[in-house]
């Protein structure tokens, strides 16, 4: 009874409830590991800057990436291929492309007659596909990324060709959010694939100290693991795929409803309207729910011992327990 009545209010408060089984599991969760972009952040990003390496042209920079993000779901792709869509000749083919969840995207973008293999996302990822960085770019993306922007490095044919500087915004309720699940006992880690800085940039706004950044998206599950094996119950808060096999290892797992489908087929629970809030919510519910599903076990426990049959005064155990004893015994004839 009380569970339903939990999983009900958990809807009227826009927490989703994979099985009313899940509101056991937030009792001994310590720790909170919250994912940046999309869930401590509106995951809304937008394109800041474009810089063109020497002899390339930031337009055709922006339309490279665009065309071969507009093949990824990730929120830094949506924004790229947006504002390159504005850019002269649009967006244009692609094919074989491929996404490396947490480090960037590839494939073949036919710009008119020429062929490209383009490349677009993390330095480490251009340098595992043999694209060299130039100073020049990498002094951008120190500069971008001290800025607290995150920078998408774009190369096609063997040579880094610019860099597209992108950005979102915390969203107004996270740090609200934050000093609430820490109201609740619990302690507040940022994990994220985006860098250092950012994420110390990120966490210092919202209130958080510990921070586990760069991490790919098995090292996202690593660090869950590892606090785990710290003997922490750990409850993980995410919106992205990179996000999905973290919120499966995590005691407890919960999407935001404004991500992608997997985090939410992997999660626990469900925060519909993607508000960080909602996660102290449904913290504090379960707790509820629990407090009410031992105090109903106590009173049923205490009414069953309290009313246990006893004999009915003046009568000794012969007459007990009843009229079983005086019935007639069956003749044997
Ligand atoms: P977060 O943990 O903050 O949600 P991700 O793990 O999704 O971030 O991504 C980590 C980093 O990988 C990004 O900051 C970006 O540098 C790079 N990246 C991921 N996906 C893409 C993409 N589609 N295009 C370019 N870069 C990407
Ligand atoms: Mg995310």
């Amino acid at each position: 009874m009380a569970l339903m009545v939990g999983t009900g209010r958990g809807a009227q408060l826009g927490i989703l409830l994979r099985g009313p089984e899940v509101l056991e599991s937030t009792r001994r969760v310590e720790v909170i590991v919250l994912d940046k972009t999309g869930t401590i952040t509106t995951g809304v990003m937008s394109v800041r800057d474009v810089v063109a390496a020497q002899g390339e042209s930031a337009n055709e920079v922006l339309r490279m990436a665009g065309s071969l993000e507009h093949g990824s779901e990730h929120p830094i792709a949506r924004a790229i291929a947006d504002a390159a869509a504005h850019v002269p000749g649009g967006l244009a083919p692609i094919s074989d492309f491929t996404s490396a969840q947490g480090r960037g995207v590839e494939g073949v973008v036919t710009a008119g007659e020429r062929r490209h293999v383009v490349v677009a996302g993390r330095a480490e990822f251009l340098r595992e596909r043999g694209i060299g960085l130039p100073d020049e770019i990498v002094a951008t993306l120190a500069e971008a990324e001290a800025g607290g922007a995150t920078a998408v490095t774009v190369g096609w044919d063997g040579l880094a060709r610019g860099v597209v500087v992108v950005g979102d915004t915390v969203k107004p309720t996270s740090a609200q959010a934050i000093s609430d699940l820490r109201g609740l006992g619990l302690r507040p880690v940022l994990l994220t694939g985006d860098n250092e800085i950012v994420a110390r940039r990120v966490a210092a706004e919202v209130g958080i100290d510990e921070v586990i950044a760069g991490v790919l998206p098995e090292g996202k599950v690593e660090a869950i693991r590892e606090l785990q094996q710290r003997g922490r119950a750990v409850a993980m808060v995410g919106d992205g795929v990179n996000d999905a096999a973290a919120l499966a290892q995590a005691d407890l797992g919960l999407a935001m409803g404004t991500g992608t489908d997997a985090a939410i087929a992997a999660a626990d629970l469900t925060l519909v309207r993607g508000d960080l809030r909602a996660a102290g919510d449904a913290i504090r519910l379960s707790r509820a729910t629990l407090a009410t599903i031992k105090g109903n076990l106590f009173w049923a426990f205490a009414y069953n011992v309290a009313a246990l049959p006893s004999p009915p005064p003046g009568c000794s155990t012969r007459c007990w327990p009843g009229p079983r004893w005086r019935s007639p015994r069956p003749s044997s004839s």
